[in-house]
């Protein structure tokens, strides 16, 4: 191994075993007494059919064992908590704790969604609380906290359009997409029953004036667009895109998942936007990745409040909260109960902790930090816009790729300095893109030590591609088959 490999470190266990094959049969965790009580067996209980006496191949292993097996992979992972984790696009920020002592008071972790809303009142207001701080923090009127995530957010505003547009006569054909746009945009576009019209990106990464006026017909609903966009550059143009959108009846739909870099300073419903989203789960501390659980609120300009999701929490005069499913322009339900209660409380925490000046000031760290990696690494990986960013930057794989290796290298290069990689290949417009975002999570030492590693990495690709091309190197398994995985996993262990 080289010399150069500085920070990697293996793990405790690198060739820890399947708890399947620590099995030896009448090795036991637990041994409990006897019972001292007449005891009912299981299949008594259920009723045989239910009941099966044996799970084939279940492992059979000592409680240290099942200690040491879990405790082990557990060292494998790489989570926020770990080190920096620059996924461009995904926020992966800091998940402060006392977000988490919040959720867990009593009442808070255990109310039942079936709970009358008259023995549910600090719940709705809990709810009713983050809506208002949301619409605030947007300039939005109304907002609903029920899509679980971003993408269903998209999905429920989409709807929404589609639904104000029919009663008006026609939900017209067509939505403008920038071509830079995240993925679901435009899935969530074809779910909704509309055609996507790709809007291209231009010479600065941002949309073009005359290209939204050329596409804009009575045909097209209208835009939807992510702001600052995929590249972290802010359309500069959008109060002039958003005029033109809606001089011919269209709708304006942001896609708000990159609001960590307007949070305080800026807000959608000024510069234009009818209805937007914004991830919970990225720009307010709640924790994702590993599935979930997200939140993905929607909030909206007034004229489009009939159409939200039901059921709404709504505040009465005396000060209490109810429920109105009464709600005949409702797009419907989009989600069980109210979305996903515990997002919205640590949303809530986190922006009772922070203030408004809090997230001022952590807007202003992301951007900068973002800024500082960009200037930092431009002179070694190419910068295809070069202008100031906001909260994330991308950089290209272009003068790497002239010796063979591309971004997706870099990335697992990265895992052996001990990073977890940047995200690659995306925005599509950046060929062998490398999208970072820091977040405001990062200290400067931290983020000289990435920027340390990354210029080692060009080092290297420079002395010897070939070493890089087969990176990582320190870990249990290198170089997968993804596409393979992605296609055919095998989530099964058989003997
Ligand atoms: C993350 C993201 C989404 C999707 O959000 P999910 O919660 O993952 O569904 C949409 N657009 C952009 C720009 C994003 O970064």
């Amino acid at each position: 191994m080289k010399d150069h490999i500085r920070h990697a470190r293996p793990h405790i266990s690198r060739d820890e075993d399947l708890i399947f094959e620590r099995s030896a049969p009448g090795k036991c965790g637990v041994d409990p007494l006897p019972l001292e009580v007449p005891s009912v067996s299981a299949s008594e209980l259920l009723g045989k059919e239910f009941h099966r006496a044996e799970i084939h191949g279940f492992p059979e292993v000592s409680e240290l064992e099942v200690i040491r097996h879990f405790t082990r992979l557990s060292t494998w992972n790489y989570g926020v908590d770990t080190g920096l984790y620059p996924l461009g696009s995904c926020t992966m920020k800091y998940n402060p704790r006392i977000n988490e002592v919040v959720a867990r008071l009593e009442g808070l972790a255990t109310d039942h969604p079936y709970t009358p809303p008259e023995l549910a009142q600090g719940c709705l207001r809990i709810l009713d609380e983050t809506a208002r701080c949301l619409a605030e923090i947007t300039g939005m009127d109304a907002v609903s906290l029920q899509p679980a995530a971003g993408a269903q957010g998209e999905l429920s505003g989409i709807l929404m359009i589609r639904a104000f547009l029919a009663e008006r006569g026609n939900p017209r054909r067509y939505i403008l997409i920038p071509d830079s746009a995240h993925g679901t945009n435009p899935a969530s576009v074809a779910t909704s029953g509309y055609e996507v019209r790709p809007l291209k990106s231009g010479a600065r990464g941002t949309i073009d004036l005359a290209e939204v006026d050329r596409a804009m017909t009575e045909e097209v609903a209208g835009l939807m667009l992510t702001n600052p966009n995929t590249l972290g550059i802010f359309e500069v143009q959008i109060r002039e895109i958003c005029n033109l959108v809606h001089q011919k009846g269209g709708l304006v739909y942001m896609d708000g998942a990159n609001m960590n870099a307007l949070l305080g300073i800026a807000r959608p419903a000024d510069f234009g936007a009818d209805v937007m989203h914004l991830n919970l789960h990225k720009t307010f501390t709640t924790p994702h990745g590993g599935g979930g659980p997200g939140s993905g609120p929607v909030a909206v300009k007034k004229f489009l409040e009939p159409y939200l999701p039901s059921p709404t929490v709504e505040r009465a005069a005396d000060g209490t909260y109810r429920l109105n499913y009464n709600r005949p322009k409702s797009i419907g339900r989009v989600r069980a109960f109210y979305g996903n209660f515990g997002m919205a409380v640590r949303a809530l925490a986190y922006i009772a902790a922070n203030g408004g000046e809090g997230l001022l000031q952590t807007t202003q760290d992301a951007v900068l930090n973002a800024n500082y990696v960009m200037r930092r690494l431009q002179d070694v990986y190419d910068l295809p816009y070069n202008g100031p960013c906001l909260h994330e930057c991308v950089l290209s794989d272009h003068r790497q790729a002239a010796r063979g290796v591309r971004t997706g290298d870099i990335a697992k290069r990265l895992i052996d300095y001990g990073f977890h990689p940047y995200t690659t290949s995306f925005p599509l417009i950046v060929q062998g893109a490398l999208m970072i975002e820091p977040t405001e999570s990062a200290s400067m030492d931290e983020l000289d030590e990435f920027i340390e590693a990354m210029r080692a990495i060009a080092e290297e690709i420079e002395e010897d591609p070939e070493f890089v091309l087969k990176a990582p190197h320190t870990t249990r398994v290198s170089r997968l088959d993804e596409a393979t995985a992605a296609r055919k996993p095998i989530l099964r262990w058989k003997k």
